[in-house]
């Protein structure tokens, strides 16, 4: 799904402007002339040189197109006319590069489509081949319609999302839908008893003419087209761009404990879409000769018609999706990543003005590719393609699908250094183990895709750009990923909704995207230095070996992290991850006393004395520091005190005993002045670090807690980004 952080460091207008301010290059496709089909502008022929009003005009359009922010049919014009493509080298790899582990296949796809450039409709044939895993018979077959979520302002998708998503707006005049005019099983046309149920018309359940009993296999064939809306929420195009993602009609899963099984397949909701059966899809394209295709799996077969269109044969195996790419003006770059004994091909798709972020891009991919496969399971594809949608179509920007992914981040602003752009590549393709390997059910527990790779891409850039400058190493000043993020964001306990809950029962997209991406990703990092970080590595690791190729619920996760380091978790877990809030550490109170013999009167009769004044002292100071934890979740942290004379104490809280305050009393030669809860900033987990820590002399006691304020600010500034 999209990276929320990327977003909000990228400044959403850059994704209108058509420059990437590296300056537009000449080579390539970048004309001037003839006619976009999807925009029907016309300008010269093809073949004809520009004429000096042409060059002029040209010239002028690629100002504007970057200055002033013009559509996309005014920055496709600028490239020229789509050329004939040469015909793509077959990949010549096997879909899979491993043998194990293997996924049961229950839902495998074989499609024919015909792509038009000029409407952006898809005319198309599907065969289903579905085993029934479960332990009870079916007799119905739910499919999702995604695209059917496009279709007007009736559908759930639109009215909850008031037509737009992430800064990007739906448009009135280019509605996406899907039709489905034939399903058969056999000679058996069964459309006529298929409805929509549901809210709206994005899942089409069929009636079976006999129930699948359990191993059974049924095949289905349907004809359907596929309209594609412009491109405001992961799917459609924008001038000649377009990512065709969510297509096909698209069978449900069957969850439930064995012999109670029942369908999964809810409407399309905004925040989530991910959840399907593996299985291997054989996939034909008929597309026009002058685009180039980007698509999940392998290229296996390429062969040029009498037509003008070209038939590319894709096949991917162990996969739960099928998405793919297609646009005149895009080139490839390739790389290879090196993993255990064998390499991946990585290719990078973009457009020639974009060539220099492909360039980060590819090191991202396969940096993410390398790092991921020794982290968790090794990439078992031989392929991962990343798109580099042009940047007026960043609705298709940052998504993620089997062995393909979409980026973003191509910014005047990121220059190298600023880790932004690389991010966006390593989160999409750490999708590729937190959704397409460790297949979790997306609609429902979100947060295992997506905080629970926020918390892997943090780990993959620690060991790409170094610890302390994994976000960001840009004229001196470095950063890391989870204190800038922490640094961005520290509203834990505003959201009003658990992590576990489902991606559509949260308040709206911010507390979506807090408690989904942000608040799972700092508990694991706050859990992970609470075990140590080596022990926290090997049980994440043992949860991708025991999960690969399955569909693991938060419940798997844990209990795999306990088997792993052979302790109960519950004590975090519980409230990490089931209530709303987090931590909230202060120090409640914080003095000093002049240590001296205690005074009054002592004694009876003749022996009675009275110790007074400075009779008793006997130097040093007694300090009293109360820390407490108004959060929800008990955790260990560190508490420093520091002194006068610039000497420190550092002692640890062990909250895991239920304590939701600690009193710490110490005697010292100095007077206390600084006290810091946290002073590593281990605990990621906590929200409002205003009051962590204080400094304090005798004299100004009354204002400590303002003078925080502004300590901590340096300090969570500090934190996030050092020089
Ligand atoms: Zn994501």
């Amino acid at each position: 799904m999209r990276v929320t952080a990327a977003l909000v460091w990228i400044d959403p207008g850059s994704r209108r402007a058509c420059s990437r301010g590296r300056g537009v290059s000449r080579s390539g496709g970048e004309r001037a002339g003839a006619r976009d089909p999807s925009t029907g502008e016309t300008t010269k022929p093809p073949g004809a040189g520009p004429s000096e009003a042409g060059r002029y005009r040209r010239a002028l359009r690629l100002v504007l197109c970057a200055a002033l922010a013009l559509g996309a049919a005014a920055c496709d014009a600028s490239l020229g006319p789509p050329r004939k493509q040469p015909l793509p080298a077959l990949d010549n790899l096997p879909a899979r590069r491993t043998a194990e582990p293997r996924p049961e296949r229950l839902a495998s796809y074989r499609i024919e489509a015909r792509y038009d450039a000029a409407t952006h409709k898809i005319e198309a044939t599907q065969v289903l081949t579905w085993t029934n895993g479960g332990q009870s018979s079916v007799e119905t077959l739910p499919f999702h319609l995604y695209l059917n979520g496009f279709k007007n302002e009736s559908s759930l998708f639109m009215r909850s999302s008031g037509g737009r998503h992430r800064g990007e707006r739906a448009d009135e005049r280019a509605w996406g839908w899907i039709e489905v005019p034939s399903i058969r099983i056999g000679a058996l046309e069964l459309r006529a008893k298929a409805r929509h149920v549901g809210p709206d018309e994005t899942v089409l359940e069929v009636p079976l003419p006999e129930a699948v009993a359990p191993g059974a296999t049924v095949e289905v064939g349907m004809t359907f087209t596929a309209q594609l809306p412009r491109v405001f929420a992961r799917t459609g195009y924008q001038g000649a761009f377009a990512m065709v993602a969510q297509w096909f009609p698209k069978v449900g899963v069957r969850v439930g404990s064995p012999g109670f099984e029942t369908w999964h397949c809810p409407p399309f909701h905004v925040n989530t879409e991910f959840f399907a059966d593996f299985g291997v899809y054989d996939v034909n394209l008929t597309v026009p000769q002058t685009h180039v295709v980007a698509a999940t799996g392998v290229l296996a077969g390429a062969r040029d018609n009498d037509d003008g269109t070209r038939l590319l044969s894709y096949r991917a195996e162990d996969v739960h999706d099928f998405a793919w790419m297609i646009d005149p003006y895009m080139e490839v770059l390739t790389g290879t990543a090196k993993v255990g004994d064998g390499t991946v091909l990585v290719r990078v798709v973009h457009r020639a003005r974009q060539r220099a972020f492909a360039r980060r891009h590819l090191a991202a991919a396969i940096g993410a590719v390398e790092h991921f496969s020794e982290l968790f399971v090794p990439y078992p594809w031989s392929v991962l393609t990343v798109i580099d949608p042009p940047p007026e179509a960043g609705g298709a920007a940052g998504m993620e699908y089997p062995t393909l992914v979409t980026t973003a981040g191509d910014h005047v602003f990121m220059r190298d250094g600023i880790h932004v752009p690389e991010y966006v590549t390593i989160h999409e393709v750490g999708h590729n183990w937190f959704q397409g390997i460790l297949a979790s059910n997306e609609f429902e527990e979100a947060y295992l895709d997506e905080g629970v790779n926020e918390w892997a891409d943090a780990q993959v850039m620690m060991r790409m750009y170094g610890e302390k400058a994994s976000a960001m190493s840009w004229m001196g000043w470095t950063g890391d990923a989870y204190h800038l993020r922490r640094a961005l964001d520290q509203s834990f306990d505003r959201v009003p909704s658990a992590i576990a809950t489902a991606a559509y029962a949260f308040v709206d997209f911010e507390g979506y995207a807090a408690a989904t991406y942000h608040k799972t990703s700092a508990a694991m990092r706050t859990l992970e230095k609470v075990v140590g970080s080596d022990r926290f590595a090997a049980a994440m690791k043992h949860y991708a070996q025991t999960w690969a190729f399955k569909h693991p619920s938060g419940g798997d996760l844990v209990a795999a992290l306990e088997a792993s380091l052979g302790e109960d978790l519950r004590w975090f877990w519980a409230p990490a991850f089931f209530q709303p809030g987090g931590v909230d550490f202060t120090v409640r109170s914080a003095e000093c006393q002049p240590v001296h013999e205690p005074r009054g009167v002592f004694g009876e009769g003749a022996s009675r004395k009275l110790v007074s004044g400075g009779d008793g002292k006997r130097g040093g100071w007694r300090c009293d520091v109360v820390v407490a934890n108004t959060g929800i979740v008990p955790v260990p942290v560190d508490v420093e005190m520091r002194f006068a004379d610039g000497s420190h104490q550092r002692e640890r809280w062990d909250a895991r005993d239920g304590s939701r305050w600690h009193r710490f009393t110490l005697e010292r030669s100095s007077p206390l002045v600084e006290v810091w809860v946290d002073p590593d900033g281990d605990v990621l987990l906590s929200s409002n670090p205003l009051d962590d820590h204080v400094r304090l002399t005798p004299d100004t006691r009354a204002s400590w807690r303002a003078s925080a304020r502004v300590v901590f600010w340096t300090q969570g500034l500090m934190q996030g980004v050092a020089p």
